[in-house]
């Protein structure tokens, strides 16, 4: 038999649906084309009115659907969609609103949803004014804490609960959509985030309580919802509870079953899907097969290993094989994962497996058809959201029917599997010879802190408690439209290059006039920490539509690491010169470190991650080298994303913290003494990684901690972290102004677990994101905030 006739008797039995189903767990939100950030901003702004807004998310929400259905995907979702968060959605669902944003029960309004998100700007704001309690009408309200979501780069709001938490249908969001994709025509499946990861994602003031303690309280919101879908047609739901793949304690464990029980006896008609991701089941195994659900989705991509011993799945449950990467662009091997998946479907049955991504597919861009600017070469060894589903489609049918009923795709995935493997982009000999030339010395500052800050204090003769900001200025709408303009072609080097240096020249003297200590140049040249370097190194590609979610309407576009990493020519040096030469005062020359290049990028999956990093880490040494020749006195290096990196186990730990901790020294050690090099890490938590913070070995450190009031100090005072330290004192992700008072609270704070001589003060982050009305007064108040300080010390 021809192949050719072989195939077209498969095509046309595969039309008799011989698929296996393919399941889709979540998808981008954003739209391909940022439609919900624009209408997002354009609310906020007071641009459109709210019914704009919730119509851009019906339409988001039908477009979503309507391809979803036109690639083949049998199990779609509803619910995946979220304005801004869906930890936040959930908080919402169960009425887990904190008192501060005056919600009085009944449906949440936006207005609060917003608030708890990004905070609100009171109506006036005299400074000085005699309130103790800051949070009252006039004076705005701080949003809930952000944090990383797992170990991607998207973060949620962190839910504040209380000991005597309440909780209550309040959003019917879940409800709401699976109605609307009915009306629709489509049959889904909806998503929540399960109780348990939930109450675990949780925070509370209340000191000593365990989250998990909610739990009773927390079921009948959860039961009331799932009667409701079930009532209403939803055969299955999908709930999400990932915190399976974490260190779970009996406690945790024991609360699952719980809540599993409860819910199979409470709603016995509903199939629940029970979704994992982003790693194995690992000592959680026997507690997520124990447990009364109809399905289990497990991760084959990051965990593989789990393939091994799906025999002894209980008989009756479905299981959802997460087999292709929903956290990275790479384009499948499909015949390799037939290969391990064949022989599993076949032992475990058909009808008891649907395939899907490993996870929702929120953390990759949309599709890569938009991707017409992307080097022919390397677009061949991609694929998006929309090209994931149809590698899952083609999957789909050759188990179901065959390969041969897929054979033209799967040749050509095995020809872009084999291309990649043999291109000669990706290897560079130089770099490996480099890489093989790293000794201990290469690692390790000349002298010890002790020594390098006496030789620093002389040189800098700073005042106590000196003032810094973390590196960027607002990119305006107007500095954005000048790079836009540039990128196009329409705007000339030299007139962009004027350009930002009228900017930067803008900054620098404010700056010197609202009194800060050390100066930075704003960064206004760069359009994002990574891309800005990405784009200078060999080995990075960029697309021009790759957009994912990074927190509520703010989205990066991550760089495609594919190939050894070096450095043509100085990346930032210019910059930083011109700003130093328009102010006597110290200019921080400003990189992004090694480990957060590699974190905030897609990266290849053909070498370790550590090995990549270390690449990148002599390319930043050169930067590094390069500043200080020219003259820069301080160079700060921002490892925003280090933490992130963390595997989500805690016995793959140590091993990530030695080579990402080797990275940072790598980069940062070739310098002399009486160079400072500062580091910046937003959203941490240091309690866990002190030891290796100290390891970086960064003469000062800045850190986010307002929002936290302080606490996370705490970890570097029972450390007796010895180099210096800028705990942010104002949330950079809120619009509103601190007011003095708020700053020197916090300071107050800090004084209370580190010396004076080791505190700078600082936002919390980067201010890019916000505008000069907030800046401006903001960073004066943090001014006179350091000023107060030194008078009263
Ligand atoms: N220097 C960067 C900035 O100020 C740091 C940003 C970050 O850590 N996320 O924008
Ligand atoms: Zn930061």
């Amino acid at each position: 038999m021809s192949s050719k006739a072989a195939s077209s008797t498969a095509a046309s039995t595969s039309t008799i649906s011989t698929s296996l189903p393919v399941a889709s767990l979540g998808t981008p939100r954003i739209g391909p084309r940022r439609e919900l950030k624009f209408a997002l901003e354009s609310f906020w702004s007071g641009a459109s009115d709210e019914k704009a807004l919730i119509e851009a998310g019906v339409g988001l929400r039908a477009a979503n659907w309507a391809r979803q259905k036109k690639l083949g995907v049998s199990v779609i979702p509803s619910n995946d969609f979220s304005f801004y968060d869906q930890v936040l959605d959930t908080a919402a669902m169960v009425g887990a609103i904190p008192e501060i944003y005056g919600w009085n029960g009944g449906p949440v309004p936006l207005a609060t949803y917003f608030a708890m998100a990004r905070g609100a700007q009171g109506k006036t704001h005299e400074a000085g004014c005699g309130h103790a309690h800051g949070h009252d009408a006039a004076h705005g309200v701080p949003a809930l804490e952000m944090t990383k979501w797992f170990d991607t780069n998207y973060h949620y709001m962190v839910p504040e609960l209380t000991r005597e938490q309440k909780f209550v249908l309040a959003s019917r969001k879940p409800i709401e959509e699976y109605e609307e994709a009915k009306a629709l025509g489509y049959q889904t499946r909806p998503v929540l985030l399960g109780p348990v990861t939930f109450l675990k994602l949780a925070k509370s003031k209340d000191a000593g309580f365990n989250s998990l303690s909610l739990l009773d309280r927390l079921l009948p919101v959860y039961i009331e919802v799932l009667r409701e879908l079930a009532s209403r047609g939803a055969g299955w739901v999908q709930i999400d509870e990932p915190c399976l793949v974490l260190d779970l304690d009996i406690v945790a464990q024991q609360a699952l079953q719980h809540a599993y029980v409860e819910i199979a006896s409470a709603v016995p008609q509903l199939k629940i899907m029970l979704a994992t991701y982003f790693g194995g089941l690992g000592g959680n195994r026997d507690t997520a097969l124990a447990l009364p659900v109809a399905g289990l989705h497990l991760d084959l991509v990051r965990a593989p290993e789990q393939i091994e011993d799906l025999a002894d799945f209980p008989d009756e449950r479905v299981l959802s094989l997460g087999i292709i990467d929903g956290r990275n662009i790479w384009r499948a091997d499909l015949s390799r994962i037939l290969d391990s998946i064949e022989p599993v479907v076949a032992k475990l049955g058909k009808h008891r497996v649907q395939i899907a991504p490993s996870c929702s597919l929120l953390h990759v861009p949309i599709d890569l058809a938009l991707e017409t600017g992307l080097d022919p070469e390397i677009r061949s060894w991609l694929a998006f959201s929309v090209q994931k589903l149809e590698e899952l489609t083609t999957l789909g049918t050759a188990l179901g029917s065959g390969r041969a009923a897929v054979e033209a795709s799967l040749k050509n995935s095995d020809q872009a599997a084999a291309a990649r493997k043999a291109s000669p982009r990706i290897h560079d000999a130089k770099v490996a010879a480099r890489v093989a030339g790293i000794d201990g010395a290469m690692r390790r500052r000349a002298s010890a802190f002790a020594e390098r800050s006496t030789v620093q204090r002389k040189r800098f003769n700073l005042p106590a408690f000196p003032t810094t900001t973390i590196g960027s200025f607002p990119q305006t709408a107007e500095v954005r439209k000048a790079r836009a303009a540039h990128g196009k072609g329409t705007l000339t080097d030299e007139v962009y290059k004027i350009y930002l240096q009228d900017q930067t020249a803008r900054a620098v003297q404010w700056q010197e006039t609202i009194g800060l200590d050390v100066l930075v140049h704003g960064e206004f040249e760069r359009n994002d920490m990574v891309q800005y370097f990405g784009e200078q190194l060999s080995g990075f590609a960029f697309t021009t539509h790759g957009w994912v979610q990074s927190y509520g309407s703010r989205y990066v576009r991550p760089p495609v690491l594919f190939g050894d990493v070096s450095r043509p020519k100085p990346m930032t040096v210019e910059w930083w010169q011109y700003a130093q030469s328009l102010t006597k005062r110290p200019m921080k020359a400003m990189l992004t470190g090694p480990v957060t290049i590699l974190n905030w990028s897609f990266v290849r999956d053909d070498i370790a991650r550590s090995e990549a990093c270390r690449q990148i880490a002599l390319a930043i040494r050169d930067e590094v080298a390069d500043l200080e020749a020219a003259g820069a006195g301080m160079i700060q290096i921002d490892e925003a994303a280090l933490r992130e990196g963390l595997p989500l186990r805690k016995s793959d730990w140590k091993a990530y913290l030695d080579w990402a901790v080797d990275a940072f020294r790598l980069c940062s050690s070739g310098v002399r003494d009486e160079t400072q090099i500062h580091t910046h890490m937003c959203y941490s938590e240091f309690n866990d990684i002190i030891g290796a913070i100290g390891a970086m070995d960064a003469d000062v450190i800045s850190i986010e901690t307002s929002r936290s009031k302080m606490e996370l100090l705490d970890a570097f005072r029972d450390y007796r972290y010895p180099n210096e330290i800028g705990p942010g004192v104002y949330d950079i992700h809120s619009p509103r102004v601190p007011q003095i008072t708020e700053m020197t609270g916090l300071l107050r704070l800090a004084r209370e677990r580190l010396a004076d001589t080791q505190i700078w003060v600082n936002p919390d982050c980067g201010l890019k994101t916000r505008k000069w009305e907030e800046v401006q007064p903001a960073l004066v108040n943090m001014v006179a905030a350091a000023r107060e300080l030194r008078e009263s010390a």
